[in-house]
């Protein structure tokens, strides 16, 4: 089984995609860990991707979808979950073809439903609650980026929740409840 969380930063795709890691056996591939780790390794990509991510902005589609397409023909999985991938309607046809390449598609689209106020929050909290730690903070996860990638989100991935809608493949849950309900309704969603 294939499928894509959706939903605006800090919406909680993330968590949501450990536990269906844990439960299920299924293999996460987010972007947003593939870029960092980029970043962190100091490859040339990562240099070049760096500034974007810390200013919120979305990186190339032509890097994204580079990134999946060496996962999906190097991995094994018994099932994928694309989070934060794709977020524009380039990437998302970039994954049709990838997976129909495998001879595989896509089961379903979870789309996490939040508010914005909530989002920056959360973002900001988890930002300030690293740093007492002695965490690393996320160069992003500031009320200036985060204006950004909101608007990044408005404008370029929140199209796909009408286009998944009207290929039959959306399921909307409420991101605002607590982590094990988003977790049950999701469970429930994917058939137990
Ligand atoms: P969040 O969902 O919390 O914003 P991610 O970890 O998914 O965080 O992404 C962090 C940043 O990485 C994005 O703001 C963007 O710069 C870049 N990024 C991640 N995935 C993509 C993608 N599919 N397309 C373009 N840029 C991406």
């Amino acid at each position: 089984m294939n499928i894509i969380l959706l939903g605006p930063p800090g919406a909680g795709k993330g968590t949501q995609a450990r536990f269906l890691v844990e439960e299920r056996g299924m293999v996460q591939l987010s972007t947003g860990d593939m870029l960092r780790a980029a970043k962190d390794s100091g490859t040339e990509m990562g240099l070049i991707v760096a500034d974007v991510m810390a200013r919120g902005a979305l990186v190339t589609d032509e890097i994204v979808i580079g990134l999946i397409r060496e996962q999906l023909e190097t991995v094994k999985a018994n099932g994928f979950i694309f989070d934060g991938f794709p977020r524009t309607l380039a990437q998302a046809d970039a994954l049709n073809d990838l997976l129909a390449e495998k001879g595989e598609s896509l089961d379903g689209v979870i789309e996490l439903e939040v508010d914005d106020e909530v989002l920056v929050e959360r973002i900001v909290g988890r930002a300030a609650e690293a740093a007492a730690a002695g965490q690393p903070v996320r160069a992003d996860d500031n009320a200036d980026a985060m204006k950004i990638r909101l608007m990044e989100y408005y404008k370029k991935t929140s199209p796909l929740i009408g286009y998944y809608y009207a290929k039959g493949q959306l399921t909307k849950i409420d991101g605002l409840g607590e982590i094990a309900d988003v977790k049950a309704a999701i469970s429930k969603t994917l058939g137990g």
